[in-house]
């Protein structure tokens, strides 16, 4: 039985005093929940300080990006080693603002999924189409090249720790989600990627949540789905009602 995973991405929002005030009020709401496991994102600025408020909680500490190499003359950048000294125990990788904004490819993914793994982070590796490779007829095609790109040469022992996102592009704070019927197409088509690439136990490890648009409504309807296993929440995550609403529809589900 996979454990249902409910992940905060704040983006870039928050300045380190709101990030402080979001945690605690976090904290305070979601006290009581250990049966399924719970992540903030915060902006890098703010890990050590809300890595502070949520230390010895049920809730786990991520950031949003990371960079492959330990150290170096890499000006801005912000290594694996460095998030984990936060405290933090999660790292988003291959988010598609970054895909499309930053120019990531499923390469820098893949090396970027590497070194999280090394550091000691759990990846989360986001993959998804965008509209119009929907519309084109190839959300599969995609889909399959973001896995089997990004897991390249990763073990099937590292491979057991890393979390997938399906997050397709088009539903992304677009208030438009996905049907559950539409997402449990990829998720399953995902899962039978992994079991090709692993096997049929490694891919029955493997967690994958799906993102877009998950509000406290649609959560129990996506994650009824067989192969849902928890979702990855952006500007419903910046509300710590709506953030607790969702984790609160997300327990007994499976
Ligand atoms: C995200 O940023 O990963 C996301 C899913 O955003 P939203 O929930 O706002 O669509």
């Amino acid at each position: 039985m996979r454990k249902i995973i409910i992940a905060g991405n704040w983006k870039m929002h928050k300045t380190i005093g709101e990030a402080i005030e979001l945690a605690n009020n976090l904290k305070r709401l979601l006290n009581e929940i250990d049966s399924i496991d719970i992540v903030i994102c915060p902006v890098y600025t703010s890990l050590s300080e809300v890595s502070d408020v949520v230390t010895n909680s049920n809730i786990k500490l991520g950031a949003q990006d990371m960079y492959w190499e330990k150290q170096g003359a890499f000006t801005g950048e912000v290594s694996g080693y460095m998030i984990k000294d936060t405290g933090a125990l999660y790292v988003i990788i291959g988010h598609s603002e970054r895909r499309i904004y930053f120019n990531e490819t499923n390469q820098t993914v893949n090396k970027k999924v590497k070194a999280a793994l090394e550091s000691g982070l759990i990846p989360i590796m986001c993959v998804g189409e965008k509209l119009e490779e929907r519309e084109k007829g190839i959300t599969f095609d995609i889909v399959k090249s973001h896995v089997e790109e990004g897991l390249n040469g990763i073990p099937k022992e590292d491979a057991e720790r890393i979390i997938i996102a399906y997050e397709p592009v088009w539903a992304i704070g677009t208030g438009k989600t996905a049907t559950s019927a539409q997402a449990q197409e990829v998720h399953k088509y995902i899962r039978s990627l992994l079991v090709k690439l692993y096997d049929q136990d490694v891919a029955s490890k493997i967690r994958i949540q799906y993102g877009g648009s998950v509000k406290p409504e649609n959560t129990k309807e996506l994650l009824m789905q067989s192969d849902i296993d928890g979702a990855l929440v952006g500007g419903a995550s910046l509300d710590a009602n709506s953030f607790f609403q969702i984790v609160k529809n997300s327990i007994g589900v499976k």
